[in-house]
C-alpha cells in the first residue's frame, strides 16, 4: 500500500496513521475538489464537523479549518459527516457523509491486521462507494471577532468581555461564577 505524501504529513501532525484519519483525509479531499479550492489560508473556508474523532484532524491540517482560527465548528452528533463551505457563499456548501457500508464486514482476528485492512480499504475505496456527497446550504456563524478583555473580580485573570457574567454585583469569569476557587498567587 503506497501512502501519498500529504497523508504522511497529515499522519505526522495527527501522531499516527489510522483508519479514522483516512476517512477524514478522503472526506476533506472530496469536499475541496467539489468546492474547487485549495487549503484555507485564512478564513475563506469553514468546516462543520459532526464528531470529534481522529478524522477531524484532516479537516484542520489539509483544509486549514482549525479550532484556533475559528473556522472549524463542532456539533457533537457522533457522525462521520463533514460540511465544508466558502465563507460568504453559504449556498456553496458540500456535505460529505460516510456511507453505512463503508466500514465493511470482514474483520481479520489480529487487531493490527484489522487496522491495516481498514486503512487500505479507506484509501482505495471508490469515492462514491465511501460517501454520500451533497450540495447543501449552511448557515455560517459570524467571523471570529476580537473583543476587549476585562479582569474577573474573583481570580483577576483577563476574560473576553462577552464571557463575563454579573453575579452579586461582581463581574466574574464563567468558572468563578460556577464556584471555582482560583489558585493563590
Ligand atoms: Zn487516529
Ligand atoms: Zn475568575
Amino acid at each position: 500500500m503506497s501512502i501519498p505524501d500529504d497523508l504522511k504529513d497529515l499522519a505526522g501532525f495527527h501522531g499516527h496513521l489510522c483508519p479514522g484519519l483516512a476517512i477524514g483525509y478522503r472526506a476533506t479531499l472530496a469536499a475541496l475538489r467539489r468546492l474547487g479550492v485549495e487549503r484555507s489560508r485564512d478564513e475563506e473556508l469553514v468546516c462543520l464537523v459532526e464528531n470529534d474523532s481522529c478524522s477531524v484532524d484532516a479537516a484542520q491540517f489539509l483544509a486549514g479549518c482549525t479550532f484556533g482560527k475559528g473556522n472549524l465548528f463542532f456539533r457533537d452528533y457522533g457522525k462521520q459527516v463533514f460540511t465544508f463551505a466558502r465563507r460568504g457563499s453559504s449556498a456553496d456548501a458540500v456535505r460529505v457523509s460516510l456511507k453505512p457500508g463503508a466500514w465493511g464486514e470482514e474483520v481479520p482476528p489480529d487487531p493490527g491486521e484489522a487496522r491495516r485492512a481498514k486503512l487500505e480499504r479507506f484509501l482505495t475505496m471508490p469515492e462514491e462507494e465511501m460517501f454520500w456527497i451533497d450540495e447543501v446550504s449552511l448557515d455560517l456563524p459570524p467571523e471570529a471577532s476580537i473583543q476587549p478583555s476585562f479582569l474577573c473580580d474573583s481570580c483577576g485573570e483577563p476574560v473576553m468581555s462577552s464571557r463575563l457574567t454579573e453575579k452579586g454585583g461582581r463581574r466574574l469569569c464563567i468558572p468563578c461564577s460556577e464556584g471555582w476557587r482560583p489558585p493563590r498567587r
